[in-house]
């Protein structure tokens, strides 16, 4: 049976996103790091366990997924793994860019770490190469074929741009070929090096896609993925006047750590330094005012405050002034499986 359903905003559960370092072998066109923002420190094992500690036993399920930078970088990752997983975090996902160094899957077991993660941005390796960096193509999907047969279960993300959404139903062969399990369809941010409007040549006009272009190949290409026995999620983005709007800041456990201590409840603050807590040493306090959790609470009928300032390009008005649609919060997911 057909099973839908909005996933992200769990209740009783605390997601951690945990940057463990900057770095990263790749330089993608899309990439949402900003080490002014975020540190260029690589954390120490010691830090890694010590933070992970902080976040266990707030609700009552956790679950951690290892990013960077290429967190495959870091050569105690695989103690991290193993640490997250004796203390009770429920799920451990590690995402990597696919060049796996350190000889990562040869250090942990499939039975520690529930998916690897691997971003590949086309389903034509120009494509991908082109937003990526050349050679990432086969190297990622070299990547997959090693863990798969190795054990492990995997995941691929496909950041949507107004470069390859064309292409994204050209995956569906490439995921059931490769034995890939889960789907993740991003949506481009206006963030990071996106925001600096430094890709001349890359997109057509604006790299997001309009609302009718999302919402013509989203979905649909979902389902027909789906079909193949993959689960789909899919960022919802766009939401009806009708449809009910909530902050996942103020309704949902989730945590972006950066090296550099920074602590954000929201994806789309983090290039401001307006995070809503820290690390001081080894000790997580909330900063002071004005900071990001100032905004979550504030009504407007656009939907997403953050949305609003810092990526308004996709918003729509009516003449009397009034917004066509909402931006749903970019956490709000929709999850397909079961067809
Ligand atoms: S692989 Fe990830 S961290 Fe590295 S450049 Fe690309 S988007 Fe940024
Ligand atoms: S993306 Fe918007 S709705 Fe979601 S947590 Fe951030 S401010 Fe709140």
């Amino acid at each position: 049976m057909k099973d839908i359903k909005t996933v992200s905003f769990l209740k009783n559960a605390t997601n951690i996103f945990f940057h463990i370092l900057t770095n990263c072998n790749l330089s993608c066109r899309h990439c949402y790091i900003n080490k002014k923002q975020h540190g260029k420190n690589t954390l120490p094992l010691e830090t890694i366990n010590t933070w992970l500690d902080a976040f266990v036993g707030k609700s009552d399920v956790a679950n951690v997924i290892f990013l960077g930078g290429e967190p495959t970088l870091h050569p105690d990752l695989f103690l991290a793994v193993k640490h997250a997983k004796k203390i009770g975090y429920k799920s451990v996902t590690i995402d990597t860019n696919g060049y796996l160094f350190h000889g990562i899957l040869s250090k942990i077991e499939p039975g520690e770490v529930d998916y690897i993660s691997f971003s590949l941005d086309g389903a034509a390796r120009r494509t991908n190469d082109m937003l990526r960096g050349k050679g990432s193509y086969d190297k990622c999907i070299l990547g997959i074929k090693e863990a798969v047969s190795k054990g492990f279960n995997t995941s691929l993300i496909y950041t949507v741009s107004s470069a390859n959404i064309d292409e994204l139903d050209m995956i569906e062969g490439l995921l059931s070929d490769l034995g890939i399990g889960r789907f993740f369809i991003q949506v481009i941010g206006i963030r990071g090096r996106t925001a600096k409007g430094n890709t001349p040549g890359v997109y057509p006009e604006n790299p997001r896609v309009s609302r009718l272009k999302w919402l013509d190949v989203i979905p649909e290409t979902a389902e027909k993925i789906a079909r193949r026995g993959i689960t789909v999620t899919y960022p919802k983005v766009f939401l009806n006047l009708a449809e009910k709007f909530e902050c996942a800041g103020l309704v949902a456990d989730n945590y972006f750590i950066f090296p550099n201590g920074r602590v954000y409840r929201c994806p789309l603050c983090e290039d401001y330094p307006i995070h809503g807590m820290e690390f001081e040493g080894n000790r997580l306090v909330k900063t002071g005012k004005i900071n990001e959790t100032d905004l979550f609470g504030l009504s407007i009928p656009e939907g997403c405050v953050m949305n609003r300032l810092i990526q308004p390009g996709n918003l729509s008005y009516k003449k009397d002034g009034t917004p066509v649609y909402k931006i749903a919060c970019c956490l709000l997911k929709e999850e397909i499986s079961g067809i």
